[in-house]
């Protein structure tokens, strides 16, 4: 699941690149068109520079905040866990989630007594320290 998310993530952010590059080089191109106009027309070349910091700090900006969520969403993800409990004997189980799963959902039957299991608890497993796992979603 993780993996999905971070491929997502790389997806939407080199389409996201894409657009703060070409900001970039059209701010970087009225920059220098300012330049050149300074000497023959410094009243236009005033806003050109004005577009092409306004720019540069935009793209700038964006590019940061991409930056840090794409940071963000690279650091892994804990995995979410399902608790399963037997209601007749007691026999609890832990098993990685699975799509579909659901608290109160009625699953495979009983290692012990063949009875019927049901989900207990649905959980992403937060390691830090004297913090409850979150409960359920
Ligand atoms: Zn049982």
């Amino acid at each position: 699941m993780s993996r999905s998310n971070a491929s997502a993530a790389t997806r939407v952010s080199s389409f996201v690149l894409l657009i703060i590059f070409v900001t970039l080089a059209l701010a970087l191109a009225a920059l220098v068109l300012a330049i050149y106009l300074y000497d023959t027309a410094p009243g236009v070349a005033v806003y050109w520079l004005l577009l092409g910091f306004i720019g540069l700090a935009l793209s700038t900006y964006v590019l940061f905040q991409t930056r840090q969520r794409i940071l963000r969403l690279r650091i892994e993800m804990p995995p979410i866990t399902t608790t399963i409990e037997c209601k007749k004997c007691g026999f609890k189980s832990v098993r990685e989630f699975q799509r579909g799963d659901y608290v109160f959902k009625e699953v495979e039957p009983c290692q012990k007594c063949n009875e019927k299991m049901i989900i207990t608890a649905i959980y992403r497993e937060v390691r830090e320290k004297g913090k409850a796992p979150t409960f359920p979603y």
